[in-house]
């Protein structure tokens, strides 16, 4: 409905740089020269955290993540072509354009066989914040995501139980400090069941990974901390994904 409104009123215009959309992919909103501009994040990289890799030494960015989670990528830096997608999607009101990203984010497809199947964990926003956004970005980008792999969504899994301060800090260290006790888990009563299974007895089975989704990836602190709770609940494997990754200025 919303999606139908939006179409109405708007133009068939990209969003970014507003040259004429064709009409042949009403589903996109930005045009294939603005999306061509989005700069890939590639190797060498650390095989777990998908950070650049470090000069010297382990990488300092994934070193106190839980054991569970496993690779986290992202598709694009966010720096001046990417940076107003992401602002559209979380500021500008427009969920939309979450099919637009998930489309960058095809190479990022964790590899599932034919007796797995990945379930994509949003990360939740604090309710405040969804009451005055009116939806929540990740589930939206999560939702995009689900219908090009053929994945389902456990978007009531996860809840966010404490409000976290604004991430300006921007070391891993403080930025894990700020978002410990973030999340809880409606486990026992979210209702959802993988193949059979209640997804509580599912994600004990490593056949069942997890796959964490957020617009944005900085330190990593915030999928850290949500894979943290959810292998206390016994999650076997985790893994991430984010639409940007943040260039961490003097990050080594
Ligand atoms: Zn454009
Ligand atoms: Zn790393």
């Amino acid at each position: 409905m919303a999606s139908a409104l939006e179409q109405l009123f708007l133009p068939a215009e990209c969003l970014l740089c507003h040259a004429l959309l064709p009409s042949a992919d009403p589903d996109r909103i930005v045009c294939a020269v603005c999306r061509a501009r989005w700069r890939a994040v590639r190797p060498p990289w650390c095989e777990r955290c998908g950070q650049p890799e470090p000069h010297f030494g382990p990488c300092r960015l994934c070193a106190s993540w839980p054991d569970t989670l496993g690779r986290v990528r992202s598709a694009v830096w966010l720096d001046a072509a990417a940076r107003p997608a992401v602002h559209a999607l979380k500021y500008g009101a427009l969920p939309r354009i979450a099919d637009d990203l998930a489309a960058g984010m095809h190479a990022l497809r964790p590899a599932t066989d034919g007796t797995s199947a990945a379930v994509l964990v949003p990360i939740p926003l604090a309710p405040k914040r969804l009451r005055e956004r009116g939806y929540n970005q990740s589930a939206m980008l999560a939702a995009a995501l689900a219908r090009r792999w053929h994945m389902s969504v456990a978007g009531d899994l996860l809840i966010r139980v404490r409000e976290t301060p604004t991430q300006t800090a921007l070391t891993p260290e403080t930025r894990l400090a700020n978002v410990a006790g973030a999340f809880g888990l409606r486990i026992d009563d979210c209702g959802l069941r993988i193949g059979s299974q209640p997804i509580k007895s599912a994600i004990r089975h490593p056949q069942f990974p997890l796959i964490l989704v957020d617009d944005v990836f900085t330190t990593g602190a915030t999928l850290a901390e949500a894979a943290r709770v959810l292998e206390q609940a016994g999650a076997a494997r985790i893994c991430g994904v984010t639409f940007a990754r943040a260039v961490i200025p003097d990050f080594q």
